[in-house]
């Protein structure tokens, strides 16, 4: 690892950082504030969604202090692919044998509301974030994965315990022609968002600010007393939050933007695509299967300065989580103290709606229980006192675990 657990000051340069907003590098005050009743570490999706949430509605609010290690949205919010996808049915099966049908139900409700919620959002605060309802088209070219995919949906279909009404799925020769990829042999598609994730952050950040908020990018700066310390450091936590290691892991990501050349007019494509594991790979973002074997690129990395075997594209350090939940609410025996990290690369269609949770149980002492956010999402001891870890169990193929 060539960093020291913290982010790095040489990142590799996202796409969506290419056009910077006036608050990236903003100090509400040119000091820190020797204190504040709320801090916040991070200004991601995370950090801003909490900031929106304390001050939404709120007419005495507390003083809250975001604390941001680099640039306003510079970690993985600012880095991934732009997508917002729940993920309607394909863990479910997987989260069934896990946690139990009620479980599994309620996280891929959860997940499929967030959607309307950021689309709500957008359209009530006038947001220019490029945001936009869609459908998704999860592709297999697989032959293996495609049949054993449909097996599994047909079996969640007739167990009829799940909601799938939005979800559609084509087997077969039909699988092409609605994907409109060549190979195609599987497709499932449903309903998601996709946005320009910096500026969705950027407005919640500004929203805050407007309402009384201190931003204070690229720390450290000094001491803050805190009464409340809200976690939002996604795969950094467990470097100021220890009882994290190994159950949040920083793992690097890569993304990619393409540009067809100018000669050349780019097909319109209906859906949000997330092509599976075929012969032919189209990388953009993702593309997992071609560096996963090798964990010393992605493993316990918090450096985004390097890129993942190709070039023209950047990369991110996500959060994955030992047992790919995220941890939401109180921090196991330290009061005071709340995160919502660890959000295993998925955590667009997940944050909105946990951070509310988690604001819920802050400012109003709402129950865990009460919050809506599924249950299998509560930081707890148990979690961490296991020593599982099903990130290197190879869930994305085979992991040499020789090489970290
Ligand atoms: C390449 C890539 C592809 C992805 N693809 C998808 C996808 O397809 N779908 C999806 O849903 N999600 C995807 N994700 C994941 C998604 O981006 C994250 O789940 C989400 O952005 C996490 O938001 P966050 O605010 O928790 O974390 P971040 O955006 O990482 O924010 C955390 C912030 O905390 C700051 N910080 C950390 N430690 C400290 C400290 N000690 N002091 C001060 N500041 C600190 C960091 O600098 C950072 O800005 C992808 C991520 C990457 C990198």
């Amino acid at each position: 690892m060539a960093s020291d657990g913290f982010p790095v000051s040489n990142s590799t340069l996202p796409f969506w950082r290419t056009d910077l907003h006036e608050f990236d590098s903003h100090r509400t005050t040119p000091e820190l504030p020797a204190e504040s009743n709320i801090v916040i570490i991070g200004a991601g999706f995370s950090g801003s969604s909490l900031a929106h949430h304390i001050y939404e509605n709120n007419p005495s609010p507390p003083s809250v202090t975001i604390l941001e290690a680099r640039e306003a949205c510079s970690g993985a919010t600012g880095r991934n692919g732009g997508h917002m996808k729940p993920d309607v049915y394909f863990n479910v099966p997987k989260y069934i044998k896990k946690y139990g049908v009620k479980a599994a139900v309620e996280v891929a409700a959860f997940e499929a509301s967030q959607v309307f919620d950021i689309k709500a959002l957008v359209e009530k605060e006038n947001i220019d974030c490029n945001f936009v309802l869609s459908r998704a088209c999860d592709v297999v070219l697989d032959a293996g994965m495609a049949k054993e995919s449909h097996d599994a949906f047909l079996k969640l279909r007739e167990s009829g315990v799940a909601d799938l009404k939005d979800v559609y799925h084509a087997y077969g020769k039909e699988a092409e022609q609605l994907s409109g990829v060549k190979g195609a042999l599987s497709c499932f598609t449903f309903t998601a968002g996709h946005l320009w994730p910096y500026k969705l952050v950027l407005h919640l950040l500004k929203g805050a600010i407007n309402k009384g908020a201190n931003l204070q990018t690229h720390t450290p700066r000094g001491s803050i007393k805190a009464k409340k310390v809200l976690l939002a450091s996604n795969g950094y936590t467990a470097k100021i939050a220890p009882q994290f290691k190994d159950h949040i892991v920083p793992v690097r990501g890569i993304c990619s933007r393409i540009v067809p050349d100018e000669t050349r007019k780019a097909p319109f494509l209906p859906y949000s695509y997330s092509l599976r594991h075929g012969p032919s790979i189209i990388i953009v973002g993702g593309a997992r299967v071609k560096f996963w074997t090798d964990p010393s690129h992605w493993y316990n990395v918090t450096d985004d300065s390097k890129l993942i075997e190709a070039r023209q594209v950047w990369t991110g350090i996500m959060g994955y989580s030992s047992d790919f939940m995220p941890h939401v609410g109180e921090v196991p025996g330290k009061p005071g103290r709340m995160v919502l990290a660890g959000f295993s690369g998925h955590g667009m269609p997940l944050i909105f709606r946990s951070a509310k949770g988690v604001v819920n149980m802050l400012l109003h002492g709402t129950r865990f229980e009460e919050t809506g956010v599924p249950l299998v999402f509560q930081a707890t001891q148990e979690r961490l006192d296991s020593s599982k870890n099903e990130i290197l169990q190879g869930g994305h193929g085979k992991v040499n675990t020789a090489k970290l």
